[in-house]
């Protein structure tokens, strides 16, 4: 089925140039960015998004990461999206993460922070990928409602 996710390249993906690498993997998988913006994360929207893992020892240290530079934030269609998006990243474990996915390739592999420098964030499902696009692209909203009929 057709479907969109939301996407954010982070900073240690910004900072490792990284932008035209992964947008080039998802157009060649037949993956449409329809939408893409730099932004610098709050400690707000830090929070609402990792709110799942905020009681876990690693979330200072996950919050420090996400705010230590811009983030690309993208809205990407396609069939199956969700699930196809998540398998080219990688699992969450750089080091887990067979090479010719982005987290393989890209991640920080070393012991202490393979969990957590993964470069990538794709939505875990097709609810989610809603509520992800409507934080990070409020701007869109009106927008959003007619695009769930027009989607390409
Ligand atoms: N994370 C971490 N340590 C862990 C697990 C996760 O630092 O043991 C970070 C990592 O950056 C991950 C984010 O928290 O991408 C959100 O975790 P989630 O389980 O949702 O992983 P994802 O969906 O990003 O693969
Ligand atoms: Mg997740």
């Amino acid at each position: 089925m057709k479907e969109r996710t939301y996407v954010m390249l982070k900073p240690d993906g910004v900072r490792k140039h990284l932008l035209l690498e992964v947008i080039k993997r998802f157009e060649q998988n037949n993956l449409m960015i329809t939408n893409l913006k730099e932004m610098k994360l709050t400690e707000e929207l830090i929070h609402e998004h990792y709110a799942h893992v905020s009681d876990k020892p690693f979330f200072p240290k996950l919050e420090e990461y996400m705010l230590s530079g811009p983030v690309i934030a993208m809205i990407i269609e396609g069939e199956d999206a969700v699930n196809r998006v998540r398998k080219l990243m990688g699992p969450t474990n750089c080091k887990e993460a067979l090479p010719g996915t982005i987290r393989g390739d890209y991640g920080n592999k070393d012991d202490e922070n393979c969990r957590t420098y993964n470069v990538i964030h794709g939505s875990d499902s097709v609810e989610n990928a809603e509520i992800e696009v409507n934080r990070f692209f409020p701007e869109l909203k009106e927008e959003n409602k007619s695009l769930k009929k027009t989607i390409r």
